[in-house]
């Protein structure tokens, strides 16, 4: 009887020493969880759309103090402001933020004028540029343009990129009605030689639609010839006071979360 009561209790020991030197799976899992750095706490708006509480606000209906003209940075950009929105002043030129801004989060609204005219790429023409310089002649261009039912190339229609990348779908708006975009950009990177070390990726969505998903970028946008790259850094973004003869558009709205 001893020797049985002996026997099971060694048993019982061995069963714990390999239950102990068994790995649970909650242990495994313990391996994978990463703990810090903790994100940091960013307050989301009321209504999607309006800016969370860590943006940087370009413009919110009441002056153009976050802008420059482009065509000279010494004076303020000369675009009209009125009932809260920003509207292009034509002849005036391209406008660009006072910061430079390298990875963001970017959100802007656009409005064609019910009254526009033209066709093809004269009607309702501007363009987001990411990341601009030169005197506006330089940068990515995130193409705005009256798309609803205006016939353009269509690696020139709204959402592309502009002579680059086809946009996956055309949700644009009527004239008259507000278009949002939500940009995600990652500047390219460059090593010592100007030599690109990682092109530029963009990701849009365009009233809340996909239309370029990681796309990267294979250049500086250029309306003649391919594009390339030049080296640089940290630079403005550029609203587009393009030449064409049709009624202004207007922007709203407009924020950036940089990275
Ligand atoms: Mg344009």
């Amino acid at each position: 009887m001893k020797h049985k009561k002996l026997l099971s209790a060694y048993f019982l020991f061995i069963h714990a020493l390999v239950v102990c030197g068994q790995e649970s799976d909650a242990d495994k899992s313990k391996k994978t969880e990463i703990w810090s750095p903790i994100p940091k706490i960013v307050t989301p708006s009321n209504r999607l759309g309006e800016p969370p509480s860590d943006a940087i606000i370009l413009f919110d209906g009441k002056n153009l103090d976050q802008w420059l003209s482009k065509n000279d940075t010494t004076k303020s950009a000369q675009w009209i402001v009125e009932d809260g929105v920003l509207t292009v002043k034509k002849g005036t030129g391209n406008i660009r933020t006072r910061q430079n801004f390298l990875d963001y989060q970017l959100h802007v609204e656009w409005s064609v004028p019910k009254n526009i005219t033209g066709s093809s790429q004269a009607r309702g023409n501007s363009g987001v540029f990411l990341a601009a310089w030169g005197n506006g002649e330089h940068g990515y261009e995130v193409q705005v343009l009256d798309s609803y039912k205006n016939e353009t190339y269509v690696n020139g229609q709204a959402g592309s990129i502009y002579k680059q990348s086809i946009p996956l779908s055309n949700p644009t708006l009527p004239p008259g009605e507000w278009n949002v975009y939500d940009i995600a950009w990652t500047a390219p990177r460059f090593n010592d030689d100007g030599s690109v070390k990682s092109p530029g990726m963009v990701t849009v969505f365009f009233n809340g639609i996909l239309v370029q998903n990681h796309t990267v970028i294979k250049g500086e946008t250029k309306w003649i010839g391919q594009p390339e790259y030049q080296k640089h850094g940290a630079l403005p973004i550029m609203l587009q006071d393009h030449g064409d003869p049709s009624p202004a558009i207007s922007f709203r709205n407009i924020w950036v979360r940089p990275l």
